[in-house]
């Protein structure tokens, strides 16, 4: 069967790490822009997405790529989304489609607005896909596959531009929401701001016990503790980035999420079973409610393999006399 029609003729990618290489590779993969230019802040980016031949074109700044393109996708640290704004703000096409993919949207809205031309659709948007990887080699096509993609196009959004986009993600294999930039800062400022926040002040507080040695800690990690680590070892500037960013929600989380604690360590201290198996077991429908609609796998432990049982014969004072 033919490939239908491209969604757009010339898609320019600003930022070609994780996210933007993930595009690159699902757009060319299943035809959504008949030419994809790219460009990344440095030189060694640039040269590793032309060797990686992600890319029609690799240009050496984001002014050049976002010439002729009808869609411009940036994707690089949100503390960044201004100053690129500011740059390409007078290169943009009349009629394109200019979006991002930061993890915070009300700042963005903030940062990037000013310097769009009326001319163009602004739609910020969120992938809400990733790991803990970062640059072009990481990226890889199926990233956005069942993962969802929020949309947060400004009231007067054009709705057949937005409806385009939202073509474009879905092509990519996401499935699309749209929201108010303000509630979606909110809802992933629990579902992904403050479990990192989490993530990283546990590991760092392991780090620094005096009473466990670090080996310790990383010997016996498999009790819980290296699933934190897969999170805690995410990107430091897009982190730092995304805290600075949605600093207000972040907040409002983390002051439930202490009263939540204060309540369990009530429960502990007092020896009240009950407050305590009737919190996890809360908890537990919720992880069966993620495995139920597919946003993750339900195998055990997240899937790893275990190694097969020892084959090497026991010592002598166990192995039985009759073998
Ligand atoms: P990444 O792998 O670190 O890549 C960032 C890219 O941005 C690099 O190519 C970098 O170029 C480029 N860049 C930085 N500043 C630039 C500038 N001023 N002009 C042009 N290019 C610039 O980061 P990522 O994980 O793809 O994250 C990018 C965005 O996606 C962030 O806003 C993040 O919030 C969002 N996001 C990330 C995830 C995730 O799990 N990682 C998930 C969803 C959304 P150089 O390499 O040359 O510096």
């Amino acid at each position: 069967m033919s490939k239908p029609e491209p969604l757009f003729n010339r898609l320019a990618l600003i930022g070609a790490g994780l996210i933007g290489s993930s595009i690159a590779r699902a757009a060319r993969a299943q035809g959504a822009a008949r030419t994809i230019v790219a460009t990344a802040r440095s030189p060694k980016t640039r040269r590793r997405v032309a060797e990686l031949g992600l890319a029609d074109q690799v240009v050496e700044s984001n002014a050049a790529a976002v010439e002729g393109a009808d869609l411009v996708i940036v994707s690089i640290p949100v503390g960044e989304c201004g100053t690129v704004a500011k740059e390409i703000g007078a290169h943009l096409a009349a009629g394109a489609v200019v979006s991002d993919v930061g993890s915070v949207k009300g700042a963005i809205v903030r940062d990037m607005a000013p310097y769009l031309p009326k001319k163009v659709h602004f739609i910020p948007a969120h992938p809400v896909a990733g790991t803990e990887y970062s640059g072009p080699d990481a990226g890889f096509a199926e990233l956005f596959v069942n993962r969802w993609c929020i949309l947060t196009p400004p009231v007067d959004a054009d709705a057949k531009m937005v409806e385009k986009l939202a073509a474009f993600w879905r092509l990519l294999g996401a499935n699309v929401e749209l929201m108010a930039p303000d509630h979606h800062d909110l809802v992933l400022a629990i579902t992904s701001h403050l479990p990192h926040l989490i993530a990283y002040t546990i590991v760092g507080t392991a780090d620094e016990l005096q009473a466990v040695t670090r080996s310790e800690v990383l010997k016996f990690s498999a009790g819980g503790f290296r699933d934190f680590t897969r999170i805690a070892a995410s990107d430091p500037t897009m982190w730092r980035d995304v805290f600075l960013a949605n600093k207000d929600a972040v907040l409002e989380m983390l002051g439930r999420f202490n009263e939540d604690v204060s309540a369990l360590t009530k429960a502990i201290r007092k020896g009240d079973g009950d407050a305590l198996f009737e919190h996890f077991e809360r908890t537990r429908a919720i992880r069966k409610g993620i495995v139920d609609i597919g946003q993750d796998s339900p195998t055990p432990d997240f899937g790893r393999p275990h190694p097969d049982l020892p084959h090497e014969p026991l010592p002598k004072p166990y192995a039985s006399e009759k073998n």
